[in-house]
């Protein structure tokens, strides 16, 4: 029988680069540099789509979208996510919840996860309070020029009723 759950977990990394802009979560951020990369480099949307990809086994992100491949260059990731959810929703499922820790010296998310978490919320087709998005320094880690990104998404099949946690008659 299928599982009513799925966990799903993605991880990304990309390297700051000069004068290209800074996509993180689909919004563009004010910053001096921005992420490198064959598509526009959004370290975020990349962990979710392979959160979500791994979470129903399917292939990972770089399998179904090829680095080398010209037609995803400067490609706007959300269509990377967008085919993800369409290979959860063909399995039977949708996202309850997504999780993320992003990874970066600078600039601060703090003021812009607001607007981070309700982007993703809506790419997702999901409440904003179901998007976590916190950020770390990488403190003695040596990657100041990086940006890395851990995500965990739960699915659950679209029959699937809630719990609330109350003892079920
Ligand atoms: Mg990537």
């Amino acid at each position: 029988m299928k599982p009513e759950t799925r966990i799903g977990y993605g991880w990304d990394s990309h390297e700051f680069k000069r004068g290209i802009p800074l996509k993180i979560g689909g919004l563009t951020l004010p910053h001096s540099k921005g992420l490198g990369g064959h598509s526009d480099g959004d370290v975020l949307l990349h962990a979710i789509t392979d959160a979500l990809l791994g979470a129903v086994a399917a292939p990972d992100i770089g399998s179904l979208f090829s680095p080398s491949d010209p037609r995803w260059k400067g490609a706007d990731s959300a269509l990377f996510l967008a085919e993800a959810l369409k290979r959860v929703n063909a399995a039977g499922y949708g996202v309850v919840n997504v999780d993320s820790a992003l990874i970066l010296a600078a600039p601060k998310i703090g003021p812009h996860a607001v607007a981070i978490r309700t982007h993703v919320a809506e790419l997702l087709g999901i409440p904003s309070d179901c998007v976590g998005v916190k950020a770390k320094t990488p403190e003695g880690m040596g990657t100041d020029d990086a940006a890395i990104a851990h995500v965990v998404v739960l699915l659950e099949t679209k029959t699937a009723k809630r719990t609330t946690g109350k003892v079920r008659k």
